[in-house]
């Protein structure tokens, strides 16, 4: 049997890695242009201890102060399309206590095992660039450190090791590099980062190796359907397979939009910087209240974060995108921003901070896996397998119940 994927992100890359493994003749087709997706702007972090969902209690109240400064990490935009607005006002309805305790376990359920799974690619001959030493956060004041305690009560539940907190002079002992406003500090000792463009090109490579076939498309590509199955036009030609999974992050939402299903995913934009040859930072580190990722690859330091909520897809806001640097730099002894041009990406997010996985009703041979959010590598090789084992099996181990497309047809966001 067939399957043609939409999408060569970490999402459809896993699945069609994960399909082909189980003897599927898969096809991916994607729009060829790399620049500015979150594929390869990402920072990498396989953190299944870090599965809180975006809509959090107190979002609003929290983020006043962040909306009105042009250099903080977020940003809504005043959009006036009604998309954009009911989603952000279904997000804020989401923003609950009750929903985000749900959301984080369904996400921290979702993610249990990931970490056996990158290390199952890299057995099962994936190459790309893997680092096991951890994620140190790092906190300015006692109530910044008490603010993540939720996210990691019980974590062992999820199969995690439990972390422990560090005061400023066990934080400067394990990075010397970081300045006296680091008060304290979590350990998230059994965590993982990537380096997410080798990740993509390993995946790629591997796939290739198993018979996958790739379409870079340069022209639009449309979701049409004839009788009760889908189909995939790109260009002047039209593709059909026995099943059709979308997986185009962003670019899902669209895609579905054509054959009249609609779900909301909508883009929240991020930034990074990167500084090649930087040797100076020794961990993987989140810089809390800057809210800034920082990975030091094998070639280049990283830096990464914001959320911009609507406005203009992948352009570049300099000012916004530099307070990264800003922010970041009093956590550091040293300079250590050489010149670097920000580079954007697009996350997809989902009104409830879920992931969409799951089959289509009223289309016959219609998957969709998308909406991952600030997770989507974090969560790649786990939503492979749920969405290969509902493809071919009609059901998943894994418990995708909370992820299921139709949940949207009862919700006000579109
Ligand atoms: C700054 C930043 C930092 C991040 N850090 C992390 C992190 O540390 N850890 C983590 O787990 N996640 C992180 N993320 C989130 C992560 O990058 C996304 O969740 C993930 O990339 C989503 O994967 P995806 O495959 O669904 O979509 P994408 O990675 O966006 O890929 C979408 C694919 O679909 C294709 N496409 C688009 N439109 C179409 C179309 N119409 N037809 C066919 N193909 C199409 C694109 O060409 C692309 O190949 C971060 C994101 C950003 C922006």
């Amino acid at each position: 049997m067939s399957t043609l994927i939409l999408g060569a992100g970490p999402i459809g890359l896993a699945s069609a890695f994960e399909l082909a493994s189980r003897g599927e003749n898969v096809t991916v087709i994607s729009q060829s242009r790399h620049v500015g997706e979150s594929s390869y702007v990402n920072a990498g972090w396989i953190v299944p201890i870090m599965s809180a969902p975006v809509p959090a209690p107190g979002a609003l109240r929290n983020s006043i102060p962040w909306l009105m400064d042009s250099r903080s990490p977020l940003k809504i935009a005043p959009e006036l399309s009604p998309g954009h607005i009911s989603f952000m006002l279904s997000m804020l309805k989401f923003s609950t206590q009750k929903h985000f305790v749900k959301g984080l376990a369904a996400l921290s359920e979702l993610g249990r095992g990931t970490l056996t799974e990158f290390d199952g690619y890299i057995e099962k001959g994936v190459e790309f660039e893997i680092h096991r030493s951890g994620i140190l956060m790092a906190f300015t004041s006692q109530a910044e450190l008490d603010s993540h305690a939720i996210e990691f009560e019980g974590v062992e539940k999820y199969g995690m090791a439990p972390v422990s907190v560090l005061n400023s002079s066990q934080m400067q002992a394990r990075e010397p590099l970081l300045s006296e406003i680091v008060k304290y500090g979590i350990d998230c000792s059994d965590q993982y980062f990537v380096d997410p463009t080798s990740l993509i090109s390993g995946l790629r490579k591997k796939c290739i190796e198993l018979g996958v076939e790739f379409i870079d498309q340069s022209e639009q590509i449309t979701l049409v359907t004839k009788g009760s199955k889908a189909h995939v036009e790109a260009g002047s030609r039209t593709f059909s397979g026995d099943r059709v999974l979308v997986a185009a992050g962003v670019g899902s939402r669209a895609l579905l939009e054509n054959i009249g299903i609609r779900i909301p995913i909508r883009f929240g934009k991020g930034y990074c910087f990167d500084f090649v040859g930087e040797k100076r930072i020794k961990n993987s580190l989140y810089l809390s209240s800057a809210k800034v990722a920082v990975t030091p690859n094998q070639n280049y330091v990283r830096f990464a974060g914001t959320m911009e909520f609507g406005g203009n897809g992948l352009s570049i806001n300099e000012k916004r995108a530099r307070g990264i640097l800003k922010s970041s730099a009093r956590y550091f002894k040293e300079d250590i921003f050489r010149n670097a041009e920000p580079k954007s990406g697009l996350r997809p997010m989902t009104p409830d901070g879920l992931p969409v996985i799951g089959k289509i009703s009223g289309v016959s041979n219609l998957y969709i896996s998308s909406g991952h959010a600030m997770l989507g590598v974090t969560l790649a090789a786990n939503s492979a397998r749920a969405i290969t084992d509902l493809i071919l099996d009609g059901t998943s181990a894994i418990d995708i119940s909370s992820f299921n497309p139709e949940r949207f047809s009862r919700s006000v966001a579109r």
